[in-house]
């Protein structure tokens, strides 16, 4: 590990408190974050998330300028009372529990002498940058989303609030913004649709946009420079996006899985697979498939003849227990052609070389994950910033498919056996995306690399603010 030449060695290293919500896509590129700040030896950190998600979590001791702390979000306390509160009243109570709990985290570190510097904040938490403003203390937001989203929020919020809804009632209507390409209603982020039920993220969005207003605006984005440099520079002077993806642990683990993984040996059955064969499928942590997609999907694989690794929650198989019935036939195959896990170890799995595609959420993670490993996807995104990601990969980076969905919404099984051999074939369109994932894994692993333009970022980033302090 490398020390910075510009740190000045007798002033006390800057302390960063990174706070993110405790979703697994969410922790996993704030806790690499958290640990590359820590590996510059020129800072602490404090990585902070709820009580819950801090017990899941192994900071291996390579770091010692990395620690952890938990903060109280109103559920920790298992109350039956909150059982049944709703998406809306579970994000105001952990606003107002969270936030009171991390003002006594910032002032009780303040006490024992390690007061911080700079709280760095993930998405859905606006109120961090209140009590960061309470105390004086600088704020700046952590990005888990692509630049290319961050600036359609961005625009949605500053002026092309009526453009965007009539983008999203208008199936016909082309969205152009600066730096992306045209968007259409189907490429837009789920929480503009007015008939989502969790529009009322939109408001949390609001919240955290004047945030970003008031800072000196700078963003820290899960990004790197020569995937989004078109979108970045068209922010330019409005608002610093800075690139210091991807957020992609080169030893395959983050260290802080949500879920317990699967006791199954995939690797194992993994290894006994020819080179590039293996459909590997995930949906992310939180998404759930709707019956008819999970049919579809069983279906095309049984018809498609080809290999699968497939994650399938725990969570998931409970909602959908009579589709779950046909996935024993799968189950039954283990040895053979398909295997069916609970969780993985994703990073692991996607740089296994018997990996040939990733049937994907197009969650950022899992893209960041598959353009990191170069492996193509096939994108059936589900909510969120998901479309959009799903259509920068199709139509930008070329480094992927869509599924089209029917009139039902899903992929049915021959969109998806069109898709596969689309990004497998040995030649054509094949080895046109394969190649372009490949392409990623270089530029991706460039911008990591020390001297990387993702690197280098993060570098300036943390030398900035500790000479501010001084
Ligand atoms: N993940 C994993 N094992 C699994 C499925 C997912 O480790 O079996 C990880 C994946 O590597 C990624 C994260 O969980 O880092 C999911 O984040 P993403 O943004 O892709 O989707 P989300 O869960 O936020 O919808």
């Amino acid at each position: 590990h490398h020390t910075f030449t510009k740190h000045k060695p007798k002033m006390p290293l800057p302390h960063f408190l990174l706070v993110t919500y405790p979703a697994q896509g969410h922790i996993n590129p704030a806790l690499q974050l958290a640990k590359q700040i820590a590996s510059t030896s020129a800072a602490h950190v404090t990585f902070v998330t709820n009580a819950t998600a801090i017990h899941r979590i192994n900071l291996n001791h390579h770091h010692p300028f990395l620690a952890h702390g938990a903060i109280l979000d109103g559920y920790d306390e298992n109350d039956a009372n909150t059982a049944s509160d709703s998406p809306t009243q579970k994000l105001i109570r952990y606003n107002l529990a969270a936030s009171k709990s991390l003002l006594e985290l910032v002032n009780s570190l303040s006490d024992l002498g390690r007061p911080v510097t700079c709280i760095i904040y993930t998405l859905l938490l606006p109120w961090a940058a209140d009590v960061a403003r309470q105390l004086g203390i600088p704020f700046v937001v952590f990005w888990p989303q692509p630049a290319a989203v961050f600036s359609v929020y961005y625009h949605y919020f500053h002026g092309y609030k009526e453009r965007i809804e009539s983008c999203v009632k208008d199936p016909e209507f082309t969205l152009n913004l600066p730096g992306l390409p045209p968007l259409a209603s189907r490429d837009l982020p789920s929480f503009f649709f007015p008939n989502n039920p969790y529009s009322f993220f939109l408001t949390h969005f609001e919240e955290q946009f004047k945030t970003i207003d008031i800072s000196k605006p700078k963003v820290l984005v899960n990004t790197f420079n020569a995937l989004e440099s078109d979108v970045m520079e068209s922010m330019d002077g409005v608002v610093e996006l800075i690139g210091v993806g991807p957020m992609v642990p080169s030893d395959k683990t983050f260290g802080g899985d949500l879920f317990d993984g699967d006791v199954k040996d995939y690797k194992k059955w993994l290894d006994a697979k020819l080179p590039r064969s293996v459909v590997y499928l995930s949906f992310g942590s939180l998404a759930l498939l709707q019956k008819r997609q999970l049919e579809e999907i069983t279906k095309g694989l049984m018809e498609s003849g080809r290999p699968f690794l497939w994650v399938l929650r725990k969570a998931q198989r409970e909602a959908e227990k009579d589709v779950v019935i046909e996935t024993e036939v799968i189950e039954g195959r283990e040895d053979e052609r398909g295997m069916v896990v609970e969780w993985c170890s994703q990073v692991e799995v996607l740089s296994h070389p018997s990996i040939g595609c990733f049937v994907t959420h197009c969650g950022w993670n899992s893209t960041m994950e598959s353009l990191f490993s170069g492996v193509p996807t096939v994108g059936v995104p589900q909510w969120s910033d998901q479309p959009t990601n799903a259509k920068m990969v199709e139509d930008v980076w070329g480094s992927g498919v869509r599924g089209r969905v029917s009139g039902e919404g899903v992929v049915e099984a021959k969109e998806l056996i069109r898709c596969l051999d689309a990004v497998m074939g040995k030649e054509g369109e094949g080895e046109r995306v394969r190649r372009k994932a490949e392409g990623w894994r270089e530029k991706a692993l460039d911008a990591v690399r020390e001297g990387g333009s993702s690197h280098r970022s993060l570098e300036r980033f943390v030398v900035e603010i500790s000479d501010h302090e001084s």
